[in-house]
């Protein structure tokens, strides 16, 4: 059976080019990064030549690049370590929003059980927040904001810019998860004005467990882990030289090829809408109409009494091939309804009939038709069952 992939914004496969970026580091050049002799050397030229590498695609100084074990850690990182900083002037309280992904949304409920004081903004029907209600969230006591820049599940990009000036306005750090944006479009640190930012590399063909977390000079934060003084002291632990050259090698590709990248799975992803559109009356697209990443498309199904639960949908497009991914997540023992959709106001029943369609560079017009035509026949079949 042909397989088709339709999950990018989950992962993406290891590009060859990053890969082979990687392989010396297995081999020979496998000193520790740490070590003063001749093999310490050579780790640490890569390495460094790594961060300079990321820190030049994202506008910012080597020096203000910490590798972090992936998107995950950036964002506690992040959080945890200004909240901790903060915390020593009285300052316990963060901003963040409902449509946050959950390794921000669930290390602010953490703090919550540590003493922070935690605010979590709705959205908007297209998963923003108005930046004027971060802007009137923010008092004396707040310490820091985190908005991510561009949804993982429906693609919206925040207009991240506006809510960094108003914090700023009011002396508040801000922090943005730019981990589904991240080489799918400029992310530049300076022009977003932001002072904190995580990113990812498995979301950009590069290998999953590492990140990197940009910390501007100056900022206040402290450590969440404790060890050896890699990473300027910040995060301890054996560099992974091999990973960092993969990261960068991935960035330097997203970033040549960004333009191109960007326009060919633009017009899959409008296609596959158009199509889903005509196939599907009542089909509801979700996320900003214009603020979106180009490659997701996420979609709900509401045309009742039939409303398909999205993650029979996910299960019976596997069986044909198809690997999409549903609006849904299983929560002890149960589908729960994703809950962006659901800050975006979306009722259940309509947030559980959802997929999601997210692009990459393999993908082609083909792989658009053939997956309109699975999921007739899927729905079809569901209907009748
Ligand atoms: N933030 C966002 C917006 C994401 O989409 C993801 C991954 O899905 C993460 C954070 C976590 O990143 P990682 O998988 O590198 O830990």
């Amino acid at each position: 059976m042909r397989r088709i992939y339709l999950d990018h914004a989950a992962t993406t496969p290891v590009d060859p080019r990053v890969r082979e970026a990687m392989t010396p580091f297995f081999g020979d050049a496998f000193g520790n990064a740490s070590s003063v002799h001749w093999y310490g050397q050579q780790a640490r030229l890569a390495l460094e030549r790594a961060r300079a590498t990321i820190a030049r695609a994202l506008g910012a100084h080597p020096a203000e690049l910490t590798f972090t074990s992936g998107g995950t850690e950036s964002d506690n990182f992040a959080i945890r370590g200004v909240f901790c900083a903060a915390r020593k002037r009285g300052r316990t309280h963060i901003v963040t929003t409902a449509a946050e992904h959950h390794a921000v949304l669930d290390c602010v409920e953490a703090l919550r059980g540590e003493g922070a004081d935690v605010t979590i903004l709705p959205v908007d029907s297209s998963g923003r927040v108005a930046p004027d209600a971060v802007g009137g969230a923010i008092g004396e006591r707040t310490c820091l904001v985190t908005v991510m820049h561009a949804n993982n599940e429906v693609g919206t990009i925040s207009d991240i810019a506006a809510i960094a000036d108003l914090a700023h306005r009011q002396g508040v750090l801000l922090h943005t998860d730019a981990v589904q944006s991240f080489g799918k479009v400029t992310v530049n640190v300076q022009e977003l004005g932001v002072d904190l930012a995580s990113v990812s590399a498995h979301k950009i063909y590069g290998p999953k467990g590492i990140g990197a977390l940009y910390i501007r000079r100056g900022t206040e934060i402290e450590n969440i882990f404790w060890g050896g003084g890699q990473e300027r002291g910040r995060r301890p632990g054996t560099e992974n030289v091999a990973f960092a050259a993969g990261f960068a090698r991935a960035a330097e590709i997203a970033l040549e090829g960004m333009k191109e990248q960007s326009s060919q799975v633009q017009v899959l992803r409008n296609s596959l809408e158009e199509k889903l559109r005509l196939e599907f009356p009542g089909l509801l697209t979700n996320g900003h109409s214009v603020e979106r990443l180009p490659h997701i498309l996420n979609v709900s199904f509401g045309f009742p009494p039939f409303v398909p639960e999205g993650e029979m949908l996910l299960l019976n497009m596997d069986l044909e091939g198809i690997a999409v991914s549903s609006g849904s997540a299983c929560t002890s023992g149960s589908v729960q309804p994703s809950h962006v959709l659901i800050a975006m106001g979306r009722d259940r029943a309509t947030a559980k009939a959802t997929i999601r369609f997210s692009f990459g560079r393999s993908n082609t017009p083909d792989d658009v038709d053939t997956a309109v035509t699975a999921l007739k026949m899927v729905a079809a079949r569901m209907k009748a069952v």
